[in-house]
């Protein structure tokens, strides 16, 4: 049925471009390989009686390793589950994090295991706006099993997804297993993915984490994330995520502050994307916003050509509409004019990219 109205999902399995980018994703989804969270949980580790600082030595010493030990797998070596796995040292430090929480860029430093929270509200509940098949996402990943938690590490003033952002909603607690048989249940529907969103779901990274350590079924994991996450959560992403779906959403810091109230996002978005590109397939959004073709979307599509490669993946997305309190900003009281979208294009080619959709 979805196959009717969004054919271009199944032509996307025959573009070469999109294929290049995203082939170990591909190989998931016709269950040739298996996704990382998978690949994770046969790979031994032995934590025990270790200290935090021990353990994270640990763990970026084994994520080395891994690379070869998922090339070996990929090429056809046994993989067994583990009694003790680099699933749960990662699952073990995400914990540990939570005693100061330092997940995004924010650095907050509160206990949410001992229920405080901060900038997003977060804690250790997991509160799930909704979860669905959703048919509205880049055409390689539709149908995409997508669950909207609820809460965010950024203010974006224009946020569309507010109401869930900022708490509005509350949601509905789920436990981590439910979760996981939810996910489970899609994979064997015919979903292609499942895609962690918010809100935000770097706030979250320790429940998504123990979400995988209950899901059986092999579904590629997609982290859809505003980029503004710390290094140690990316750290702990690089060997567990197949697919970053990631905002790049200011070409510098003045706009992200005005805007987003996100202090340093250039350095933070930057790392993490180039991190995603060493460890991962990706996947990236620049929304373009009115007024902000020159200060925001030039230099991010130059950054892009120049560092990940002019080849990489990128959607740029024009539907820009002013929600929540996007009147406070002047320009983005409107949504964009057709020379600004025919700008980015334009600008898109001159700087080489070749796999953009709009
Ligand atoms: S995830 Fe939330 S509590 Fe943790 S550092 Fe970020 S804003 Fe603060």
């Amino acid at each position: 049925m979805w196959r009717a109205f969004r054919p271009d999902s199944i032509t996307v399995l025959y573009d070469k471009k999109c294929r290049a980018s995203l082939s170990r994703y591909f190989d998931i989804i016709f269950d040739k390989k298996m996704a990382k969270f998978k690949l994770l949980k046969t790979f031994p580790s032995d934590f025990q009686g270790k200290s935090t600082a021990e353990m994270w030595k640990l763990h970026n010493k084994m994520a080395e390793d891994f690379k070869d030990y998922v090339k070996e797998v990929d090429s056809g070596r046994e993989a067994d589950l583990a009694e003790r796995s680099l699933l749960d040292l990662k699952i073990f430090l995400a914990k540990k994090t939570l005693e100061r929480c330092t997940f995004c860029m924010h650095a907050c430093a509160v206990n949410r295991l001992r229920g405080e929270t901060k900038y997003c509200g977060c804690s250790m509940d997991f509160p799930v706006s909704t979860m669905f098949d959703h048919y509205g996402e880049e055409p390689e990943l539709v149908p995409s099993f997508t669950v909207f938690t609820v809460g965010c590490s950024m203010r974006c003033l224009h946020c569309q997804n507010w109401t869930i952002s900022q708490w509005k909603e509350r949601g509905t607690l789920y436990e981590f297993e439910e979760v996981a048989r939810q996910a489970d249940k899609a994979r064997l529907r015919g979903c292609r993915n499942l895609n962690m969103v918010g809100g935000e779901p770097t706030p979250y990274l320790y429940h998504w984490l123990e979400v995988s350590r209950s899901i059986k079924e092999n579904i590629p994991i997609v982290w859809n994330s505003n980029s503004y996450y710390s290094h140690p959560s990316s750290r702990l992403l690089a060997e567990w995520v197949d697919v970053y779906l990631l905002d790049f959403k200011y070409g510098n810091n003045d706009c992200a502050v005005r805007i987003s109230d996100a202090p340093n996002y250039w350095e933070a978005c930057t790392r993490n994307h180039l991190m995603a590109k060493e460890h991962g397939e990706l996947i990236i959004r620049v929304l373009v916003l009115p007024d902000h073709v020159d200060c925001c979307f030039r230099p991010i599509v130059e950054w892009i050509a120049k560092n990940l490669g002019r080849d990489t993946r990128v959607n740029v997305m024009w539907q820009y509409t002013p929600h929540w309190r996007a009147h406070e900003i002047p320009e983005l009281r409107r949504r964009l004019k057709r020379d600004e979208m025919e700008q980015t294009i334009h600008i898109a080619k001159e700087v080489g990219l070749e796999n953009f959709i709009t």
